[in-house]
């Protein structure tokens, strides 16, 4: 960064109220929790809350303010809508409407410096929790894009009560179950501050090394990555470059053996009826995104080599064979069982 622009970037006008959430709960982990622990030890109940509370807060956020409400990719129960209502609120990263507004600005906006509100492109601390902390052109919500949401009531609702929703779960629950186990202030340090600081860098952890370390099957203009180390901690939220690709698809890891918890949850919920109208994007859509993206990378790569012109003949025949097959595949499924059935939807095949 040059002596101007660093200049600048601390000249931006400074959003105490996330500052000094992330600076004491941040500073609160690093001191005092490992210090109650040395002095008067944590039970193993205590860690039970903390891992079931940030299961529960990331859940929240995951499949409900992401695959839910940003995304729309099934539908679920009363139930389960007033659980991830009340649960992301408990994970403070601001309310469902102004999440799902920046959201959908950096799915329709991706690497645009001045409108993705957490662009890679500006730097790895600026999208991963700086965007939060100070003021940027992309800043403030816009909510064109959710005027859906805007129609929801219980989204209105945690809107419109955002602070009482924040103090009763962040606070009463962990006061609580505190009192119901004979020890608060150890309750509040793990399943109060340890799980707020968890739950929050490892969901910013896909704004910023996601867009900036892994693989890029599906797509490889755009940052987004695949990093299946990251999505050991982010609950299947790690496969982002197919996330990007493909929106609507409720999975991130669309291979059974991908470790996607996101994706095992709403579907399990479906077996209760607590989900329903799961989408996924269409398999031929999916193998078109990635032998594009190969045959994309293998002009690049033949580019380098010699004899570079009996290389691209092959590569060139290769992807006629391919966009036959595709173009005799969407017939066959356009007259299946000789009905006229329509193309393919699209829907899902955008950034
Ligand atoms: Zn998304
Ligand atoms: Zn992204």
């Amino acid at each position: 960064m040059t002596a101007t622009s660093q200049s600048s970037c601390n000249q931006r006008k400074r959003f105490w109220i996330p500052t000094i959430l992330f600076a004491s709960t941040g500073l609160l982990a690093l001191t005092t929790m490992p210090l109650y622990g040395i002095v008067y030890g944590y039970h193993w109940y205590q860690w039970l809350a903390f891992a079931l509370f940030g299961a529960l807060c990331s859940f929240s956020v995951a499949a409900g303010n992401h695959r839910l409400w940003s995304h729309k990719s099934y539908e679920p129960h009363w139930l389960l809508r007033l659980l991830f209502i009340l649960f992301s609120a408990a994970a403070m990263q601001n309310t469902t409407l102004n999440w799902c507004a920046s959201h959908r600005h950096h799915h329709q906006f991706i690497d645009d410096n001045d409108r993705d509100p957490y662009s890679a492109g500006r730097g790895f601390w600026l999208s991963h929790i700086d965007w939060t902390m100070r003021e940027y052109s992309s800043s403030y919500p816009d909510y064109k894009n959710v005027k859906d949401l805007q129609r929801d009531k219980l989204i209105m609702w945690q809107h419109n009560n955002y602070a009482p929703i924040i103090i009763a779960m962040n606070l009463g629950i962990p006061i609580i179950l505190g009192i119901t186990t004979g020890d608060i202030l150890g309750m509040m340090l793990l399943a109060g501050v340890l799980r707020l600081v968890v739950n929050h860098y490892t969901t910013f952890m896909i704004n910023s090394f996601g867009h900036m370390w892994g693989r890029r099957p599906y797509k490889g203009a755009i940052s987004a990555r695949d990093n299946s180390f990251l999505n050991l901690f982010v609950f299947g939220e790690g496969y982002h470059n197919y996330h990007h690709i493909f929106q609507i698809d409720y999975r991130s890891g669309i291979y059974w053996f991908q470790y996607d918890p996101t994706k095992w949850l709403i579907k399990t919920l479906s077996f209760a009826g607590l989900t329903r109208n799961l989408k996924v994007a269409p398999c031929v859509q999916i193998k078109k995104a990635k032998l594009d993206q190969f045959f994309k990378r293998a002009k690049e790569n033949i580019e380098k080599a010699k004899e570079k012109e009996n290389w691209q003949k092959i590569l060139d025949g290769e992807a006629h064979a391919f966009a036959s097959a595709l173009s005799c595949w969407k017939s066959l499924q356009f007259t299946r069982n000789g009905v006229k059935h329509g193309p393919p939807p699209a829907n899902g095949n955008s950034q």
